[in-house]
């Protein structure tokens, strides 16, 4: 499962359950490091690309499909629809299609809190209103939505597992995130860190305890743990479902400033700018629905575990 850690990556997963999850990359490296997966069959091409999917599906016999392919900034999101709604909408349909016209009928699909946008309350149930107040929460509501139909006309079965902040890094130090541009809040702070520029706070006037915004933190090792029990759950005839991927603890952006400067044992510099399009103040999971139906509990998630992997691999690759 080593890729599955490169899961923010425009790529997708397949697997041939007879062969004890033998699996194929297919993925257009717009953002992913084939140096992540070595020895897995990588297929380099786009999911827009409906021959190269074709030619795929009619050369393997595939039992299910771990979709991961998305564009996933929030703020690009409000500022570039466009792409948001093609590649995350058009090409995802266009696997649909081709999982449709092949006869896969399992998926797992790489869903986000985002979905929730503004939330009545926290923490938030897989049952909340899907408000989604970004274009990048839009496209992933719309997915989950249009897998309800698949499933409805063509017996698709799937798993949309809603992520919450996906973070840290693998424990042993070899995997961990690698973005050009950079835009999430742990390694930037961590970058802050180590080379003493400053990080900008996006907003300290939320209706939060120190006015900054709330997330919940997730460790990519919990994370890929959810993809192999969703996976499973649904070889048992699990019906398609939606499930928040989260610890149920938030922590605010000066929280995870001061971890970093805990763990690492050196100041943030950072300095106060304004809120970022598209940002709710608090996303917080209700994290029952995965324990009770995918046996999932998270195992690596303090917020220490984060930073500390986060801090070897990013103080490691400077
Ligand atoms: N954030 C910030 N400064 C940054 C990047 C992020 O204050 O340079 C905040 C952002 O507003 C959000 C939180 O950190 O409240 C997590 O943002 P990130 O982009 O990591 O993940 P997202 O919540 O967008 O999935």
């Amino acid at each position: 499962m080593t890729g599955v850690i490169d899961f923010f990556v425009v790529h997708v997963f397949f697997f041939k359950q007879e062969t004890a999850y033998e699996m194929v990359v297919f993925d257009d490296l717009s953002r992913g490091h084939p140096e992540f997966i070595p020895g897995v069959r990588l297929v380099i091409g786009e999911l827009s690309d409906e021959r190269a999917l074709a030619d795929l599906f009619s050369e393997n016999d595939f039992d299910a499909v771990l979709h991961f392919a998305s564009e996933s900034l929030v703020g690009e999101s409000v500022r570039n629809p466009d792409k948001y709604f093609r590649r995350n909408v058009t090409g995802g349909i266009s696997l649909l299609s081709a999982m449709v016209k092949a006869g896969v009928k399992k998926m797992v699909f790489s869903s986000s809190a985002a979905v929730y946008g503004d939330p009545e309350s926290v923490p938030i149930p897989e049952t909340a209103a899907l408000r989604p107040v970004s274009p990048y929460g839009e496209s992933k509501a719309f997915f989950e939505k249009a897998l309800g139909w698949y499933d409805k006309a063509y017996g698709l079965k799937s798993v949309s597992l809603r992520y919450f902040n996906a973070a840290g890094a693998d424990p042993s130090g070899r995997l961990g995130e690698d973005h050009d541009p950079e835009t999430h809040l742990i390694p930037l702070v961590i970058r802050a860190a180590l080379t003493g520029e400053p990080i900008t706070v996006f907003g300290d006037d939320y209706p939060t305890p120190d006015g900054t915004c709330i997330r919940d933190y997730i460790h990519v090792t919990d994370l890929a743990e959810a993809h192999v029990l969703a996976l499973k759950a649904l070889s048992e005839g699990l019906e398609t479902t939606a499930v928040n991927i989260g610890t149920g603890t938030g922590f605010s952006v000066m929280e995870i400033i001061r971890a970093v400067e805990e763990v690492s044992g050196r100041k943030v510099p950072y300095t106060m700018g304004g809120r970022r399009p598209g940002d709710p103040a608090v996303l917080v999971a209700e994290c029952g629905r995965a324990r009770d139906i995918l046996g999932w509990v998270p195992a690596h998630s303090s917020l220490r575990e984060i930073v500390k992997t986060a801090w070897r691999w990013h103080s490691r690759a400077t």
